[in-house]
C-alpha cells in the first residue's frame, strides 16, 4: 500500500474501529470491520485475519471488490472478506461495512421474531431489518459462513439498500455510508436487541403491555440529528477513549495511546502527552482496564 496521509489516517481510524467494536462486546474472537479505500473506489481495507481487540496498522490488508489480495504477503486473511466485497461492490454509496456474531442478535435471527428500533440510539438500523438465510439460496451445502463471492452476493441482496440484516444463526451485515456510522449503528444494533428482549420478557411476565416500536417518522426525525457530525465525532471520542485509544474532536486528528489505558483519566493524560509519543505503534486495549471507565462514566 502506498503511504499518503489519507490513507495512514484512514488505516488508523479502522485501527481504532476495530478497538472498539471489541471493546463494545460487538466482536469477540471473531467478527471484522472494513473501509473502502479512500483513494480506489475498486478496492478496501481489512484486518488480517485476526481478533479485532488485538489489530494494529500493520495488520491492515488492501483488497479489490472480488476480496482478492492486493499485496498478501503470506498473511492469513479472514474467511467471510467476501461479505465486505459484495456489499462494496453494490452499494457505491456504502463506505464502511461491519461482520459480527453478536449473541443477543442470534435469538432474533431464528425465532421469527424481527428486530426494530424502539429506542433513540437505535433510529440508525433503519426501519426494518430483513433476515437473511443462507439455507434458502444453498439449500444443500450445511454452509452457515459466507466463504466465496456467490453467498456474498446473495447477503447482499437481501440487504438491499438497508443498513443491516441479520443473517439467521450466525450474525449480522452492518453497511453504512461511512466508518464512524458502521461502528455506532453495529453497537445500537446490539443494544437495541438487548433493550427490545428485555421489553419482551417484561410484557410476558406481567402480562400486561405492548411493545412500542419506534414510527418511521421517528426514526426518519432523530436519525437526521444522530448522524449529524457534531454527535458522531463527540462518540467517537468517547468509545475511542474506553478503549484505550485517543482521538481528539477539536482537531480531528486521531493519536494513539502509547500503552493502554485505565481508565477515561488516564487516556486524557495518554491524550496530552501524545506529542512526545507520537509514532509509536499502540498496543491492544484491555477490556478489564476500560471497565471501570464505563461503569462509572455516563454521557451527557
Ligand atoms: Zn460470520
Amino acid at each position: 500500500m502506498s503511504g499518503s496521509a489519507l490513507l495512514k489516517q484512514t488505516i488508523h481510524d479502522l485501527v481504532i474501529a476495530n478497538r472498539i467494536l471489541a471493546n463494545e462486546g460487538v466482536v469477540d474472537v471473531f467478527g471484522h470491520i472494513s473501509v473502502r479505500h479512500p483513494e480506489r473506489a475498486d478496492r478496501y481495507l481489512l484486518a488480517r485475519s485476526r481478533a479485532p481487540l488485538l489489530v494494529e496498522a500493520a495488520d491492515i490488508m488492501e483488497y479489490d471488490l472480488d476480496s482478492n489480495p492486493i499485496d498478501p504477503r503470506g498473511r492469513v486473511m479472514y474467511f467471510e472478506r467476501f461479505i465486505h466485497g459484495e456489499v462494496f461492490k453494490a452499494r457505491p454509496d456504502v463506505m464502511s461495512v461491519c461482520h459480527n456474531h453478536a449473541y443477543p442478535l442470534l435469538p432474533f435471527s431464528v425465532s421469527g421474531n424481527s428486530i426494530r428500533p424502539i429506542a433513540v440510539p437505535s433510529v440508525s438500523l433503519g426501519r426494518e431489518i430483513p433476515i437473511w438465510d443462507i439455507r434458502d439460496d444453498f439449500p444443500d451445502d450445511g454452509e452457515l459462513m459466507v466463504t466465496n463471492n456467490e453467498s456474498g452476493r446473495s447477503l447482499q441482496q437481501a440487504l438491499g439498500k438497508g443498513s443491516a440484516c441479520l443473517m439467521r444463526g450466525h450474525g449480522t451485515v452492518v453497511a453504512t455510508l461511512d466508518l464512524k456510522n458502521t461502528v455506532f449503528t453495529s453497537i445500537a444494533l446490539k443494544v437495541n436487541a438487548e433493550l427490545l428482549m428485555n421489553a419482551h420478557m417484561l410484557r410476558l411476565s406481567t402480562g400486561r403491555g405492548n411493545i412500542k416500536y419506534l414510527t418511521d417518522k421517528e426514526i426518519d426525525t432523530q436519525v437526521k440529528t444522530l448522524q449529524l457530525s457534531v454527535g458522531l465525532n463527540r462518540s467517537w471520542e468517547y468509545y475511542a477513549m474506553r478503549s484505550g485509544m485517543t482521538t481528539s474532536i477539536n482537531d480531528d486528528r486521531p493519536s494513539k495511546a502509547s500503552k493502554p489505558a485505565k481508565s477515561a483519566k488516564s487516556a486524557k493524560a495518554a491524550s496530552a502527552a501524545k506529542s512526545s509519543k507520537a509514532g509509536k505503534t499502540a498496543r491492544p486495549a484491555a477490556r478489564k482496564s476500560a471497565r471501570p471507565v464505563k461503569a462509572k462514566k455516563k454521557p451527557a
